[in-house]
């Protein structure tokens, strides 16, 4: 449920007034606009809990980042939400523990209530406000980490985890779901494409976890549970999330180096099928996109604008 107008309101020093509205609307602003922008499009809709949104559609100058040397291979994890090639490990929010305890309840008091009852009907609505504060929380969350991961790198190399295929494992299910991946990957696509620079998309078929980053060998089994492990090749000791995303960046560079389709040698005469594949051109088209499946909110406003040359326009989210 969303209205959008175009000449209908009126933006001044700060704040929006809709058509036919006495005052100006008390905004929690999700962030500031950018100095000197003048909303093009209002947006206003609803959420399931209730909660009324506005999106201001504002273009915005995009100064391209200086082109810098590093790189980066990203882990999605269980453990932690991501796993950096650095050895950084990016742990899951804090509150997400706490948010999930809320939202277990919010189901038992929902279960509880007669169906049909004003009662009922009013747990449901916490247990959309639940939901929608969760969500919320992790789109900040990811949009901090994005923004990061896009400055601070020249190429930023991920794994297309095919999250459906992974479902059977109820745990990592949870865990997938939690951390967003998808999430992360949509902001990484359009943030490398506003500020040049680059994200590969490696395919899943790649070994990432069970190969040696020191030396090639690969393990024929690495059980979940397994956090460190040793090389049988070279000795060399691991620990599970640290080597992959290191893998994860060698075969991202890989591809870099000798462009699309081309094969890694080492992986293709193993598996005999292409470990990779080069996703960032596919992935620049058209973007950004509207966040599929997703309660509209500040952040989600869509729009189509690509900008070429290192200036341009784009979205304000
Ligand atoms: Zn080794």
């Amino acid at each position: 449920m969303a209205r959008t107008v175009k000449r209908a309101f009126k933006f001044r020093e700060g704040e929006l007034t809709l058509a036919k509205m006495s005052g100006p609307l008390d905004i929690a602003w999700s962030r500031p606009l950018p100095e000197g922008a003048e909303p093009s499009t209002v947006t206003v809709s609803r959420d399931g809990a209730g909660r009324w949104f506005v999106s201001l559609l504002c273009t915005d100058t995009i100064v391209r980042l200086d082109p810098c040397e590093r790189a980066v291979g990203v882990d999605a994890g269980i453990t932690s939400l991501a796993t950096l090639s650095t050895g950084e490990k990016i742990t899951n929010p804090r509150h997400e523990r706490r948010d999930r305890e809320r939202l277990a309840r919010a189901h038992k008091e929902l279960a509880r209530k007669e169906k049909g009852s004003a009662n009922r009907e009013k747990a449901n609505r916490r247990l959309a406000r639940v939901h929608a504060r969760i969500a919320d929380r992790r789109r900040d969350f990811l949009h901090k980490l994005t923004t990061r991961l896009v400055h601070e790198n020249q190429v930023v190399v991920i794994e297309d985890l095919n999250v459906a295929g992974m479902t059977r494992d109820h745990s990592l299910a949870r865990a997938i779901s939690d951390a967003g991946w998808r999430q992360l990957r949509t902001m990484l696509e359009y943030k490398a494409d506003w500020y040049g620079r680059e994200l590969i998309v490696i395919d899943r078929w790649f070994p990432s976890t069970r190969t040696c980053s020191q030396c090639g060998t690969i393990t024929q089994t690495m059980p979940l549970d397994v956090r460190e492990w040793e090389c049988s090749g070279c000795d060399a000791r691991h620990d599970r999330d640290v080597n992959a995303a290191r893998n994860v960046l060698a075969a991202g560079l890989a591809v870099s180096a000798c462009g699309a389709g081309v094969r890694p040698q080492r992986e293709s005469s193993r598996t005999g099928r292409s470990a990779m594949k080069q996703e960032t051109h596919r992935a620049t088209r058209g973007i950004p996109r509207p966040w599929t499946g997703e309660k509209p909110t500040p952040h989600a406003t869509a729009g189509g604008m690509r900008e070429r040359t290192g200036r341009g326009t784009r979205p304000y989210m």
